[in-house]
């Protein structure tokens, strides 16, 4: 190569050379942060402060510590504090597969352009449906995270359940569907991008446990359909993302069934303890639904993004798109299982089928049970912690490895205590040792924990809790505190 420049930046040599030191200095990070030797999750920066570092670092910082300071200057996942957000700290071996379809970069589109990758999307598809408890003429894809799959389903269902041809001529009836209020945002603009409007989310209210009122289904289809309003699919959170509470899937089967509805189990989260002896129970009715997100980035242990949709009839899926780029799709409608754009949203996407097989190959199924199986009996051994705390109370007894809790004291109000819960949250966050969310549950301000790293031990999880009590007294309102 004449040019110099891209001489350089294609050397197989310089790669091999960078390669290696990255591998050591991210295998020298796995041990400081998996063990809990580096001290803190996150080093707290304000935005614009972390900009004007990075701005500066383009003219002046030194080339060869620019990886290591990424890291120095990013969230660690695999630090048994971190327990905040549902993303999970990836098996190490799946970083591989990410450097191989990284640099392999097959697009996916159409066969020859990932064909490794490809059949072993259609292994892993099948091996989920199959876990799921469907019949061999499921089948599904991987797509690139929860909120566009949940869409593309909705996308399914809405051509699956009605009679008119609305991708191609748009809709003049007022449409809808049901969904907890519980559910995740993203349900919410699916149904917006749809064009079903603010009235098309028909907002089912919850139980005291955060899970949908199944009693208040019939009514609610009753008053919507009064106002001329078609409802075509009802969707169920397993779980839903802030309490982590699994909606009754079974019920939502049978409401569905009579009502001749679409069921979507939106399990971004928890789909996966399909693969947990212990905790799959809590998706009972699972094999009713007639499509169901997982995400591998939560409870799969892999690197963003990837994320499985499963349909109960393969054949939705195969028309959930029918728009025509004949440069790529060739025209047959018959189901070529091996050219994946033809059912994706995406038309380029990684080759996020290689973290699900080089997991399966190398540890076997076995280890999305291990790893489901002991973050949800952390989340149960937290629970526990808490309930024996004369200064913390629970939102609701978790069902998964999502807990919600907060510091409470006879002597303050609602107002007081959201106050100070919010303080300790803000405190953590600026500290760094922990790192931990909140969110707010019918007026009041939980602290949201997700338990995502084996690492984590109910001895980190009493260390929050005195943390957490400390800043509660150091921020008591003044009256009190005198
Ligand atoms: C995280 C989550 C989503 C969104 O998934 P992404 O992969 O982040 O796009 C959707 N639904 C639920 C219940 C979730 O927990």
């Amino acid at each position: 190569m004449k040019n110099t420049l891209l001489g350089s930046a294609y050397s197989s040599e310089d790669f091999r050379k960078r390669g290696h030191e990255l591998i050591d200095s991210l295998a020298d990070h796995l041990e400081q942060t998996t063990l809990g030797k580096s001290e803190k999750v996150l080093d707290w920066v304000l935005p614009k402060d972390e900009h004007h570092y990075w701005t500066d670092f383009l003219k002046n910082g030194d080339e060869n510590a620019l990886f290591k300071t990424i890291m120095s200057r990013s969230i660690h996942v695999h630090h048994p504090k971190y327990i905040g957000h549902q993303v999970s700290p990836p098996a190490p071996i799946t970083a591989l597969t990410g450097l191989i379809g990284s640099l392999l970069n097959n697009g996916m589109a159409v066969y020859e352009m990932g064909k490794a990758a490809t059949a072993m999307e259609l292994i892993i598809t099948d091996l989920l449906c199959e876990k799921l408890g469907y019949e061999p003429k499921a089948g599904g894809i991987l797509t690139s995270g929860g909120t566009l799959a949940n869409l593309t389903a909705l996308l399914a269902a809405r051509k699956a359940m009605l009679p008119n041809d609305i991708w191609n001529e748009g809709h003049s009836q007022k449409l809808a569907i049901m969904v907890s209020e519980q559910a995740h945002y993203c349900i919410d603009r699916a149904a917006k991008i749809m064009g079903l409007g603010e009235k098309g989310i028909i907002k089912i209210p919850t139980t005291s446990n955060f899970t949908m009122d199944i009693t208040a289904l019939e009514t609610s289809l009753a008053q919507v359909k009064k106002e001329g309003i078609e409802v075509f699919a009802i969707v169920g959170s397993a779980p839903s993302t802030a309490t982590g509470m699994y909606d009754d899937l079974k019920a939502i089967a049978n409401f569905s069934k009579k009502n001749k509805l679409w069921f979507h189990v939106d399990g971004a989260h928890g789909g996966a303890a399909i693969f947990s002896a212990k905790y799959k129970n809590k998706l009972k009715g699972i094999s009713e639904a007639d499509s169901v997100v997982i995400d591998g980035h939560k409870m799969m242990m892999m690197p963003t993004i990837t994320t499985a949709l499963l349909f109960k009839n393969r054949a939705h899926s195969h028309a959930t798109f029918s728009q025509k780029a004949d440069y790529l799709l060739e025209q047959s409608t018959e189901e070529d299982w091996y050219n994946l754009a033809k059912r994706t949203f995406e038309c380029t996407k990684s080759m996020m089928s290689l973290h699900w097989y080089t997991l399966l190959k190398t540890y076997g199924e076995t280890i999305f049970d291990d790893f489901v199986t002991s973050l949800y009996d952390l989340g149960q051994g937290f629970a526990e912690i808490i309930r024996n705390h004369s200064s913390f109370e629970l939102a609701v007894d978790p069902m998964s490895n999502i807990v919600c809790f907060r510091y409470v004291s006879t002597k303050l109000d609602t107002t007081s205590l959201n106050s100070i819960n919010e303080k300790i949250r803000l405190a953590i966050l600026e500290e760094g040792e922990f790192y931990i969310v909140q969110t707010k549950l019918r007026g009041i301000h939980y602290l949201r924990t997700t338990i995502m790293n084996p690492y984590t031990t109910p001895a980190h999880l009493e260390i929050l809790l005195d943390k957490a009590e400390a800043l509660a007294t150091a921020n008591l309102p003044t009256a009190e505190n005198s």
